[in-house]
């Protein structure tokens, strides 16, 4: 079960290789032991040296892999190829040391994307989704279609099954939804995706890419070499012109989705229903009917924008409108991604933790008319004026609670200086409670109460899901 079934008894390309595997952890571990299985000669080289380092590191010495720890950056002799993990920065010293000996680097990607028919079975085509924000809602939302139409498939990626296990466990797939980071993307030279979609583009991990050009050159490289469709953002002009700048394969159409009406070869919505005028015979002429709004979990703006880019996919993939609609109906967000905790005395109560930054804030924002917002946390160098502006007229009041909460305060102070504001100075684990507590008395029958915090959680809490179960915890207590 599981990586590592491909071995070494089919010679292929890695037998006898020296490879050098930079990062254990999360995709390193897998990547070493598969490499190791098909023969090749294996050296990790990882920064830190902590526990659980050294547990790994034993692990993998166990079956005859070197492991280097505490020195991630020299490059060991003899080194011809390097599988890094997807979050090293490429201006890492081993990465300079790799260019001057031309030594090529793969991601995690890149090396799952050269084993698939490894084992000799017809290798699942991939349809492919990046984007600064709903990648993950995207990517289930599409493997649920597919699954509708009876296609074995996994939503592959960040969560669920990883990459690795996808293309070398036992499990035969016809399609795989795959989910795929900027950092991802820009390891993956040789990636061509069956069809992908950029969900929409704003500024994040500029730090790790140098720039917002190369941020979306990244994000671009998901639409290389495309067969059957790129899917763009029709209100996201910069997904559009990823489209443009791609390098596609013969006949591979622009695929649009919108929010307002479609024009020939976009998705979108008309009177309450999600529509196709793209995959249908005479788009000119012609539209199909996929799914109501309502079919839609969340009915959120953003997520209805997320079900036409999965849509799109599916459609591409050949997928009935039927099973377009059936995939969506059966589709559950994950956890901490604007769910419903509870209503109380006629306010609801709604836990969207993941919206760790001010583009997926205002999303969130955008989906409900009266809101008592909870936000704050580590603002990661963002601003907040151009959010809270968009967002004055729908706040009936604002609980701050984390390290950067002076920085939505003042902001708020800007743009909207009637709205009350709470500033919760505290951040012990009965902070979330007290906030829970204070949006209570500033709410009105009717309105929401929304954690949707803009910033990283780690101030307070060890990630976004320990933030939503403590709201969630609190929210219940209110209604005990
Ligand atoms: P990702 O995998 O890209 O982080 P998720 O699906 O986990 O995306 O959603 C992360 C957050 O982004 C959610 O909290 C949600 O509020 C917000 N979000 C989801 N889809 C979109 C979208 N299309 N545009 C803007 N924000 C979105």
């Amino acid at each position: 079960m599981g990586s590592g079934q491909v071995t070494s008894s089919v010679p292929s390309e890695f037998t006898g290789k020296h490879v050098t595997v930079a990062g254990l952890g999360v995709s390193g571990v897998p990547a070493a032991k598969v490499l190791h299985g098909l023969g090749a000669h294996v050296t990790v080289v990882n920064d830190g040296a902590d526990e659980r380092a050294r547990t790994q590191a034993a692990e993998l010495e166990a079956l005859g892999v070197t492991v280097r720890l505490g020195d991630g950056d020299t490059l060991p002799e003899g080194t011809e190829l390097i599988v890094t993990a997807p979050g090293w920065k490429p201006t890492k010293p081993l990465f300079t040391a790799a260019e001057e000996a031309g030594v090529p680097v793969w991601g995690d990607v890149e090396l799952a994307w050269r084993l698939r028919g490894l084992d000799g079975r017809e290798p699942a085509p991939w349809l492919a989704v990046t984007g600064t924000n709903g990648k993950t809602t995207t990517v289930q939302m599409l493997a649920s279609i597919l699954k509708a139409a009876g296609l074995r498939t996994a939503a592959v990626g960040n969560i669920g099954v990883s990459l690795l296990d996808a293309v070398t466990g036992d499990t035969e797939y016809d399609v795989l939804a795959v989910e795929l980071s900027s950092y991802q993307l820009h390891w993956a030279p040789s990636l061509r995706a069956h069809s992908a979609a950029v969900l929409n583009l704003a500024p994040d991990h500029l730090d790790w890419h140098g720039s917002m050009e190369a941020y979306a050159a990244d994000k671009g490289r998901i639409y290389e070499g495309n067969q059957v469709a790129c899917v763009y953002n029709v209100a996201d002009k910069a997904t559009e012109d990823l489209v443009r700048a791609a390098d596609v394969e013969e006949g591979c159409r622009a695929i649009g989705f919108t929010l307002g009406t479609p024009g020939p070869s976009q998705l979108g919505v008309v009177e309450g229903l999600l529509v196709d005028r793209a995959f249908v015979e005479d788009r000119q002429k012609n539209a199909q009917e996929l799914a109501e709004v309502s079919d839609v979990n969340p009915p959120a703006p953003h997520n209805i924008a997320n079900a036409l880019a999965a849509a799109a996919l599916a459609r591409a993939f050949g997928v009935s409108a039927a099973a377009v609609r059936d995939g969506l109906r059966a589709f559950t967000p994950d956890a901490h991604r604007i769910a419903h905790v509870a209503d109380v005395d006629g306010v609801a109560y709604v836990d969207d933790s993941k919206a760790t930054n001010t583009h997926a804030t205002e999303a969130s924002l955008a989906a409900y008319e009266s809101i008592v917002w909870i936000a704050g946390g580590l603002a990661k160098g963002a601003t907040f004026d151009e959010l809270v502006a968009g967002a004055a007229k729908r706040l009936r009041g604002a609980v701050l609670i984390g390290a950067d909460r002076a920085l939505i305060r003042e902001a708020l102070a800007r743009h909207a200086p009637e709205v009350p504001v709470v500033d919760l100075d505290r951040t012990d684990t009965g902070a979330m409670l007290q906030a829970v507590q204070e949006a209570r008395r500033l709410a009105r029958p009717g309105d929401t109460v929304l954690l949707a915090p803009a910033c990283a959680s780690m101030d307070m809490f060890t990630n976004y899901n320990q933030r939503g179960d403590a709201f969630a915890q609190a929210v219940r207590e209110l209604g005990a």
